[in-house]
């Protein structure tokens, strides 16, 4: 692989499809290796755009909007950011000779949770919750009625927890179906009805296909609320045999999807589940960074970001080097504003060992994560209560 000068004749091009908070650590790794990078969105100055060379703002489910950026900008990767991008478009500009990164079968079986949880259950046989889908409200009943309760529904397409709600009675059967329905994303209709798993903790798998091979990184723990993100950390104790087990499936995941970059590839674990076994439940990947993943911003030498622009340049990842015990804490905004602004920083970062994101977001709309805050510690539990209290500590003036 060969770099060359952005802006000139030489430059290596790279189109972010997706511009957030995620998309603007990729592009800030690429501007370190002097790639000229391209930020698109669906809103003028989303974070990445602020950090990229040039910017677009284009509805990238629309795939003609989609054709025509690529044509007009001729990048030689083109990344997927974000889930709600027509990947019916990818695959057919892969099929012209544009390189989508790891590949467009893997943005496209992963933008639809039906794809890859086939995928991983029915193809490769890998454990994961038992699961229905249903695309008509008879057929959800159906659903429920064969996994039972309690049990966990969430739109086929939709992220951050948009649409999801845990059934665990029978009254609430009803509202978990409207709830998916309102919070699915571009009008896919489907719903996927999951066994509520009983784990003892959930992991992202950090998952590194490059040219030299596959790396994992040490394992994230994380706490979500309401399906949405709220603080994650690295290490997460586990049984030696638990993460030999997610290393597995995790490195058999990443090579049916293919291509070069870095996964995040998400588990469900339970340490004694039975005769003391440990017990694995894959739950989804996703074939980019994972918002979990900015805990490594300080837990290791190369960031997920850093370690998805090297593997997607072709360049080996020899060894990730992790630095000791991390914490990430995100830090929202709530109301209806676009002059947000972040108060009480010295105060908040008054600790040794702390670290604070902000993401220039322009505008929030409901709750919208806006920063998140950084930690190391003496240990997983010192991390993520330093963390905590840096996002406590930054005061959100809406
Ligand atoms: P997802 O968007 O599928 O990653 O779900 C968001 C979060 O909801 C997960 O990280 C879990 O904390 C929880 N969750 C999702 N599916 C299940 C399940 N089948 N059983 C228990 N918890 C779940």
């Amino acid at each position: 692989m060969r770099i060359g000068t952005p802006l000139s004749a030489t430059a290596t091009r790279a189109l972010l499809l997706g511009a957030g908070e995620l998309g603007k650590e990729v592009a800030i790794e690429l501007q370190r290796l002097g790639v000229e990078t391209i930020a698109a969105d669906r809103y003028p100055n989303a974070p990445a755009m602020q950090v990229a060379h040039r910017a677009h703002v284009l509805d990238m489910r629309d795939r003609a909007a989609l054709r025509h950026v690529v044509q007009a900008e001729k990048p030689h990767l083109v990344i997927p950011e974000i889930e709600a991008i027509a990947t019916d478009e990818l695959l057919a500009l892969e099929e012209d000779g544009w390189r989508v990164v790891p590949t467009a079968r893997a943005a496209a079986l992963t933008m639809n949770r039906e794809g890859i949880r086939r995928l991983a259950a029915e193809n490769l046989a890998v454990a994961t919750s038992p699961y229905r889908f249903a695309g008509s409200e008879a057929e959800y009943h159906a659903a429920v009625a064969e996994i039972g309760l309690p049990c966990v529904v969430k739109p086929v397409m939709s992220s951050s927890g948009k649409g999801q709600s845990t059934v665990r009675a029978r009254a609430d059967v009803a509202a978990a179906w409207t709830h998916a329905r309102q919070g699915a994303r571009g009008g896919a209709d489907k719903v996927i009805v999951e066994g509520f798993v009983d784990f003892d903790y959930e992991i992202t798998l950090l998952t590194v296909r490059h040219s030299h091979g596959v790396t994992f990184c040490e394992p994230i723990g994380h706490r979500q609320e309401r399906g949405d993100y709220r603080e994650s950390w690295q290490p997460q104790p586990m049984s030696p045999a638990a993460l030999a087990e997610c290393r597995r499936v995790a490195g058999l995941v990443v090579d049916e999807l293919g291509g070069w970059g870095l996964f995040g590839v998400e588990f469900f674990v339970k340490e004694n589940a039975r005769d003391d076994q440990a017990q694995v439940w894959f739950s989804e990947a996703s074939p980019r960074p994972h918002d979990t993943g900015l805990v490594t911003l300080a837990s290791q030498d190369q960031s997920e970001f850093a370690l998805h622009v090297r593997a997607v340049l072709g360049l080996p990842v020899p060894a990730v080097r992790h630095l000791g015990p991390a914490a990430s804490a995100v830090i929202t905004a709530q109301g209806d504003s676009d002059h947000v602004a972040f108060d009480n920083l010295p105060r908040a970062l008054a600790t040794p060992g702390t670290q604070l994101r902000l993401f220039g977001k322009p505008d929030v709309r409901g709750e919208r994560r806006m920063g998140v805050a950084l930690a190391m510690g003496a240990d997983v539990a010192d991390a993520r209560a330093k963390a905590a209290s840096v996002a406590a500590a930054v005061a959100v003036d809406v």
